[in-house]
């Protein structure tokens, strides 16, 4: 089993800039990817909102580079979905289905997941017209018409948002009922861009020949009779699933599930670290994840620093 100064889960921006950072300070990091391999970002197209790339870039482009440039200070990437960890151990224990690692000091940037709606369309068509993202993709869609899924929070606070840029943004909920609290509700509704499809599902998202969003298929809910509405954009906002049920019970989570942090990235579990979006339910933006990354790759460096042996290199026994 080998033992590692930090070991970090997740390989979304707050994984790899932790990598980088943990790297740089010399403490040869081990990165473990995770099922969803650089994260979010592999499910967008051109990120305009990254500083430092003022023509934008790919969102699977810039998580290549990021994981190129932590892996050329000296961080060690390895594939595979870490099944089980021991947190109440010193040192902590990292299991996946091939290994077993020990590890000094833990950084869990295992992201969350957008929910999606299960549609073969909206997989195909995500990054092109399909989005769960309002403050990344809504630029794009300057004087066209949207629709934004969901009745919660977001989805209204995401709609409000959408009007800056689209000439209509119609609200498609599954129930009358919304979810979202009553002074969203009034700000929606004051609206005049917003329009609402309530007890409507989505029934498909149109066009995947086409290999971009030009309407969807509604189903009323009360009749079952479907409509076809002409669109250019589709926001899914029907929450987030922050990845944490391997920390369940040993890390503190908060009501939706997400980790506590406090006094920058500390866990309740000194050692044990929390970065990007597992730890935020509010910002979730790639430069907030690569920020929180680097604060995390530092509290881990100075926890190591307060620990004897201090850390000199990797080894295996
Ligand atoms: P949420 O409150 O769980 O709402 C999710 C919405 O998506 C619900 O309306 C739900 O419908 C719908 N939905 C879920 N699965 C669906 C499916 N398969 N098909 C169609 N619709 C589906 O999630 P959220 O809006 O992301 O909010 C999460 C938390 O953050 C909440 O506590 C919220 O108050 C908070 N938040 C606060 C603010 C703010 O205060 N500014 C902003 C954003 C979020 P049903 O209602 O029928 O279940």
């Amino acid at each position: 089993m080998s033992m590692r100064n930090v070991v970090i889960i997740g390989s979304g921006p707050a994984g790899l800039t932790a990598a980088l950072y943990t790297a740089r300070a010399n403490l040869q990091p081990l990165l473990i990817e995770g099922i969803e391999s650089g994260g979010q970002l592999m499910l967008t197209t051109l990120v305009e909102n990254f500083p430092g790339h003022r023509d934008g870039i790919l969102g699977p482009d810039l998580m290549a580079e990021m994981r190129a440039q932590a892996e050329k200070f000296g961080a060690e990437i390895v594939q595979g979905n870490v099944t089980s960890v021991d947190l109440g151990s010193t040192p902590i224990s990292v299991k996946t289905a091939e290994a077993s690692v020990q590890a000094a000091s833990l950084i869990v940037a295992t992201g969350a997941s957008a929910r999606l709606l299960g549609l073969p369309s909206e997989r195909a068509l995500m990054g092109h017209g399909v989005s769960t993202c309002a403050t990344c993709d809504g630029y794009f869609f300057r004087g066209l018409d949207i629709a934004v899924v969901g009745g919660g929070d977001s989805a209204l606070e995401e709609a409000v948002f959408l009007t800056r840029f689209a000439s209509k943004v119609t609200i498609v909920h599954r129930r009358s009922a919304l979810r979202a609290s009553k002074i969203m509700q009034d700000k929606a509704r004051a609206n005049s861009k917003i329009e609402w499809a309530l007890d409507a599902e989505v029934d498909d998202i149109l066009d995947t020949g086409k290999g971009e969003v030009t309407g969807m298929v509604l189903r009323d809910n009360k009749t079952g009779a479907k409509r076809e509405i002409p669109l250019a954009g589709v926001f899914v906002a029907i929450g987030h699933t922050p990845n944490t049920s391997l920390f369940r019970g040993q890390l503190e989570l908060d009501g939706n599930g997400y980790i506590v942090t406090r006094d920058g990235s500390k866990t309740n579990i000194p050692g044990v670290f929390a970065c990007g979006d597992v730890q935020d339910h509010k910002y979730r933006q790639a430069i907030t994840a690569a920020g929180s990354g680097c604060m995390a790759a530092i509290d881990a460096e100075h926890h190591l620093e307060s620990i004897q042996p201090p850390p000199t290199t990797a080894s295996s026994s």
